[in-house]
């Protein structure tokens, strides 16, 4: 019997490279957390992340750190001991995950990167409210355990058009943050400084962009999955010329992809658009699945999330103001289905698929008429899977198969 050949999904050659700089990034956080003159922030993913690597800050995320947690299949065992205290399994199993494997001294750094034992410890965790308000309840906690400030920027939610009078609040938050901020690293803030880091902000923001962008290519160089890896360094390095470097390295690879007519996955025949969280401990399953049926998954709102184009460096604080409020996250319905039928058109798509995370109503659009809406104007058809980003409790693999398999069906016979 002759065997039935696979797609083929097709590697990134830069990921050793991301891998090292991820590495280095780790290490360096480590070592300043150790050391007696280094001073740690927390910050938020869509934080304030400029400013505090301005005033000298090395900034650690912690929901890059849950992403891991996620991605390697510990969240959903480390869930319950933060249940136990008091937080629900109904809230972000991040925040969650995170504290459990806090509470279980436990974390996948040091299984990653040899010689790091345990988390950077803090000495302030800044927070913006832009997209939830878990991440302030996440510090808090965190602050409490380590006896360290905590402070933030407490955002406006469903924003239509942003306006002058949003911009003009949020740059007043930051502004504040500043003296705070100098007590704790006990150096001078430098505008000359912020507008540096702004600036390779900006860039690596322009250059994520343009590396997701390659998508729109027919076929698609690269997946959402992929996209999820590859992000690192957008979340975590923004404001750094090693995260510049890396996205030129990138950018190169993918725009051969596309002169060579090679895509992600081997014969392409459906493009979809994936709203909401990735379920990290199952990217290569889905990648998989997906690949099997010829479907490239290759665009998304979540990895566009780390694209911040109104950054100026001529005026910090106004323009991180604009920028962190743009963000899909913080947006109002009209504004959101904008937004995701220009990705349509630009992406050429040929459906969607509505990741309902159970932890994160943030970021679960399907729940208010969206996917009925979009699919009614657009005549693009629309499945909503069930979930979650962390708490592998909360989907059925079976289902999920099934459902992605009859909506590929569904496609196939329209096309
Ligand atoms: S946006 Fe969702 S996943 Fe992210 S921290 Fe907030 S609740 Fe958690």
């Amino acid at each position: 019997m002759s065997e039935v050949k696979k797609p083929i999904r097709k590697k990134i050659m830069a990921t050793k490279e991301m891998r090292q700089i991820m590495a280095d990034y780790f290490y360096e956080l480590d070592s300043a957390a150790k050391s007696n003159d280094k001073k740690v922030a927390w910050c938020s993913s869509v934080g304030p992340a400029e400013i505090l690597r301005s005033m000298g800050f090395y900034v650690y995320f912690p929901e890059n750190h849950s992403a891991m947690l996620g991605a390697t299949r510990m969240a959903t065992d480390l869930i319950p001991y933060a249940n136990a205290i008091g937080y629900s399994p109904e809230i972000c199993s991040y925040l969650t995950a995170d504290i459990g494997a806090y509470l279980k001294k436990i974390t996948p750094l040091s299984k990653a990167y040899e010689g790091i034992e345990g988390l950077p410890k803090p000495d302030v965790l800044v927070f913006n409210t832009n997209q939830c308000r878990d991440v302030q309840d996440w510090f808090g906690w965190f602050a409490n355990e380590f006896d360290v400030p905590v402070m933030g920027v407490q955002t406006h939610r469903g924003v239509g058009d942003v306006t002058g009078a949003h911009v003009k609040s949020i740059a007043g938050q930051m502004e504040a943050l500043i003296e705070p901020l100098e007590k704790v690293s006990g150096a001078k803030f430098d505008m000359n400084e912020l507008k540096r880091v702004l600036s390779l902000s900006r860039e690596c923001s322009d250059l994520w962009k343009r590396v997701l962008d390659t998508a729109a290519a027919t076929p698609s160089p690269l997946t959402f999955f992929d996209g999820t890896i590859h992000m690192g360094p957008a979340v975590v390095l923004r404001g750094t010329q090693q995260a510049v470097d890396y996205y030129k390295v990138l950018l190169a690879e993918l725009k051969d992809r596309v002169k060579n007519n090679e895509g992600a996955v081997e014969d392409e025949r459906f493009r979809l658009y994936w709203e909401g969280m990735p379920i990290w401990g199952r990217l290569r399953d889905h990648s998989e699945l997906f690949t099997n049926l010829k479907t490239c998954v290759l665009a998304s709102t979540y990895c566009n999330s780390w694209i911040f184009s109104a950054f100026d460096a001529s005026d910090p604080f106004n323009s991180m103001a604009r920028a962190y409020t743009e963000l899909f996250i913080v947006r109002s319905d009209k504004a959101k289905e904008r937004y995701i039928k220009e990705m349509m058109k630009f992406f050429k798509i040929d459906g969607i698929v509505y990741h309902d995370a159970k932890t994160c109503p943030n970021n679960s659009n399907n729940r208010y008429g969206m996917p009925q809406r979009l699919e009614e104007e657009t005549g693009i058809p629309a499945l909503v899977i069930d979930g979650d980003l962390n708490d592998l409790r909360c989907l059925s693999d079976e289902q999920t198969k099934t459902n992605i398999e009859a909506f590929i069906e569904q496609l196939e016979e329209t096309k």
